[in-house]
């Protein structure tokens, strides 16, 4: 029999590391996979999928910007899944499609792993699209005391808000939303915050999604400043650190999503066997 055959869809894709990123965790628990790269057409996600399946794929990564029709196209959504409303993951189960969505594990897993705890702390959360909506589920089962999920744009950041609010209550924690623009003054209590974790696409542009002022506000020299973006020291890095936070990029994150989405491909028995850790380590030094 031939190769396990697995891939990453999104588009652009040139530049994903996920592939690199697999190969290491296959090499490190002595498996031999495929695993590639697809690049459907912005409304070609779908026939790219049945494609890729029909002929034998056993998992899929998805990313930007075909997370929803991931999700659409799954026959069966993981709790977490559903949660998020978004699908990184496609795996087969019992002949079914199965969607899963590995980010906010994924995200917690690399701050816990900085030694950043999240029980009783203040969190602040930029962006409302769907990488914030992925990780505010993992994120309050980590108990914080108060999370404020702040968008540019109000309506998004509410009902995203709406969404977790009975997650929040249950777990007897603040959830609030706000604009951004509302970090500017007084509206929010409990300021500066322990970690501001930037879910908006705005480090892509080299932009910043607050101003200085905002940064003054939300950042102290006890704060952790965490950019979903990875690869680059972002504006909104650069403001922290200038206010003596520490800060992290996503290569993490994106490291610790693809360790789950390996394991559910290939099964929990090898979690002991793949180093996410070595890998990132290796990512870095590259
Ligand atoms: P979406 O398009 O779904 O959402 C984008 C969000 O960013 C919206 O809240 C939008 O606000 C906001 N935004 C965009 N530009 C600006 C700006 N200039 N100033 C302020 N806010 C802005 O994208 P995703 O949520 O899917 O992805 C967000 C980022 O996270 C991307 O950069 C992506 O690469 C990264 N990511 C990283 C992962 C990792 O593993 N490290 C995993 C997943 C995502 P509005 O609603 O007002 O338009």
């Amino acid at each position: 029999p031939g190769l396990d055959v697995y891939a990453v869809a999104g588009n652009p894709i040139a530049h994903s590391k996920s592939p690199a990123i697999h190969q290491r965790f296959a090499e490190q628990s002595q498996q031999a996979i495929h695993y590639g790269r697809l690049q459907p057409a912005l409304d070609g996600f779908e026939t790219a999928a049945n494609v890729f399946f029909a002929a034998g794929g056993k998992g899929m990564n998805v990313t930007v910007p075909f997370k929803l029709d991931a999700k659409a196209f799954a026959q069966e959504l993981s709790p977490r899944a559903q949660l998020a409303g978004a699908v990184n993951t496609l795996s087969i189960h019992n002949g079914k499609i199965v969607g899963d969505n590995t980010d906010g594990a994924g995200l917690v897993r690399d701050l816990l792993a900085q030694g950043i705890r999240m029980q009783g702390a203040r969190i602040l959360v930029l962006g409302a699209g769907g990488a914030a909506r992925g990780v505010l589920g993992p994120l309050l089962d980590q108990l914080p005391q108060q999370l404020v999920l702040a968008n540019r744009s109000a309506p998004k950041a509410d009902a995203l808000v709406q969404l977790f609010c009975e997650l929040a209550s249950t777990r007897q924690l603040t959830l609030q939303s706000a604009r951004l623009i509302d970090l500017e003054g007084s509206v929010i209590t409990n300021a500066p915050f322990d970690l501001v974790i930037n879910a908006t696409a705005a480090g892509l542009d080299n932009a910043s999604p607050i101003s200085d002022s905002v940064a003054n506000n939300i950042f102290s020299p006890k704060s952790f400043a965490y950019d979903m973006v990875y690869g680059q020291v972002t504006p909104l890095m650069r403001q922290a650190l200038q206010r003596g936070a520490r800060v992290s990029d996503g290569l993490g994150m994106l490291v610790e999503q693809a360790a789950d989405a390996f394991l559910i491909w290939r099964g929990s028995q090898w979690s002991e066997a793949i180093d996410p850790r070595a890998v990132l380590d290796e990512l870095r030094s590259i």
